[in-house]
């Protein structure tokens, strides 16, 4: 009734597609009648969860905020849903998001812009916005978002909470409304770095319905988190922090926690990473082509809209694609498109391969060095609503600092240092090796 009532409150915020009210509520009530009665509880008992609009849950709408998916009913649950029911957790709606999770301002749903609660007239950051912004604003106990190039971390840095992008194949992808399928993730957006660890340690492990979801053990992320006692080896990277663009209060906020690690007794050094001008070209090349791809089955046929005005196959197609599909959407299916088409593979697509490569080899090497990677989760602090439609190349921008992990298929997480002096929330990455999102949660309390 809280989260019910904090919903109402915020309405404005325009954070939730669908609020599951009757629902979230017969949930609760039939959890506190097992509860009397003596029932074992599950580990999730009465954490009110809200989940991205791009995570099937059986028998509910889902939109990935797309018009071309508008009152489209999942007819199974993604594995992460079920692993967070079979754990008596409450699912209290679907978050608005960016359309198919592509953008990092929330500007591009279908169902209209959501607001930052820092600063109404600011974004909350993308393409989980919604969800971080219901966490953000005491509307749920923790949300379920994606992130592909950053969408999970650049919302919480944006919000003022934690977001953990796990390594890639730690949690399984089925049943989530696919984008880049080599690079999405679904992962938590929590008010603290023990309600992330807890959340991963349920959603996470093998699936037989995702056979790039890791058979690798799961470890008890959610048992007691500290920071190990051991001195840690940091690097933060060279052309980060020389990189035009950095706001001076995301720097200063870089350099301070530099300065406390190594007042610490942690070794914390510069280190170059020479592809970082490399890193949004070789992500978006990448990104739209496996989109491209993706999106091919939304066809007016098998799911969603279909375009009034068809009158037959080819204008079914056409029409329905042109009228169900936003602007962003259509952009990267065309330029997706393109970099895969004959003439142009082996010029864009095949190179970006290749690219991608060096990318991961040179951070696996530094990650073989160090034990973390440092860097601020985004170049500045929340924007203003509207300012995306200037050009799109800035918003691409503005992913620099997290789709390396994304190409690397590593972790990363997102923690919240503190708020600039206009009140808005700034945040600090942490990258670490594949698989240890163990080791990463329980640096993570150093900050947090
Ligand atoms: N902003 C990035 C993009 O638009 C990241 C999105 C995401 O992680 N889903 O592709």
């Amino acid at each position: 009734n809280n989260y019910l009532a904090k919903i109402k409150e915020y309405q404005r915020l325009n954070a939730f597609n669908e609020v599951f009210e009757q629902e979230s509520l017969t949930q609760a009530a039939a959890l506190d009648e097992s509860l009397q009665k003596g029932q074992p509880a599950g580990r999730l008992a009465g954490m009110v969860i809200a989940i991205k609009d791009n995570i099937c849950y059986k028998g509910h709408v889902v939109t990935a905020s797309s018009k071309i998916l508008d009152g489209f009913t999942s007819i199974f649950s993604s594995t992460v849903v079920e692993r967070l029911l079979a754990e008596d957790a409450i699912i209290i709606g679907r978050c608005n998001c960016d359309e198919f999770a592509m953008g990092g301002a929330n500007e591009n749903s279908y169902f209209g812009p959501v607001k930052n609660q820092a600063d109404e007239t600011r974004v909350p950051g993308g393409s989980s916005g919604g969800s971080a912004v219901a966490v953000q604003a005491g509307m749920c106990h923790a949300a379920i978002g994606t992130d592909t190039g950053g969408s999970i971390r650049q919302p919480a840095s944006f919000c003022g909470v934690v977001g953990l992008k796990p390594t890639y194949g730690r949690v399984s992808r089925h049943g989530i409304i696919a984008y880049a399928s080599s690079f999405d993730q679904p992962g938590p957006i929590t008010q603290s770095v023990e309600d992330a660890a807890l959340l991963l340690e349920i959603i996470a492990g093998a699936d037989d319905y995702d056979s790039t979801a890791s058979r690798k053990p799961v470890e008890a992320y959610g048992a007691e988190l500290a920071p190990s006692t051991g001195k840690r080896k940091i690097a933060y990277l060279q052309e980060v922090l020389d990189s035009e663009g950095l706001d001076a209060e995301v720097k200063q906020t870089l350099l301070a926690a530099i300065g406390s690690l190594k007042a610490d007794g942690h070794t914390v050094e510069p280190v170059s990473f020479e592809y970082l001008d490399y890193v949004v070209p070789t992500y978006y090349i990448l990104t739209m082509a496996e989109a491209s791809s993706n999106l091919a089955r939304y066809d007016g046929v098998h799911y969603g809209y279909r375009s009034p005005n068809a009158v037959d196959l080819t204008t079914t197609y056409k029409r329905s694609r042109s009228e169900g599909f936003g602007t962003e959407v259509k952009r990267r299916i065309m330029l997706g498109t393109f970099v895969l088409s004959a003439g142009y593979y082996d010029a864009y697509y095949a190179k970006a391969q290749k690219v991608r490569r060096l990318i991961k080899e040179r951070t696996d090497a530094i990650l073989a060095e160090y034990d973390f990677i440092l860097t601020p989760t985004a170049p500045e602090p929340a924007f203003k609503i509207g300012r995306e439609d200037i050009d799109p190349i800035v918003t691409y921008l503005e992913d620099i600092f997290t789709v390396q992990a994304s190409l690397a298929g590593v972790p990363a997480i997102s923690l919240p240092i503190q708020n600039n002096s206009a009140g808005l929330p700034l945040g600090l990455q942490l990258v670490t090796k594949a698989f240890a999102e163990a080791d990463l949660l329980n640096f993570a309390t150093y900050f947090v």
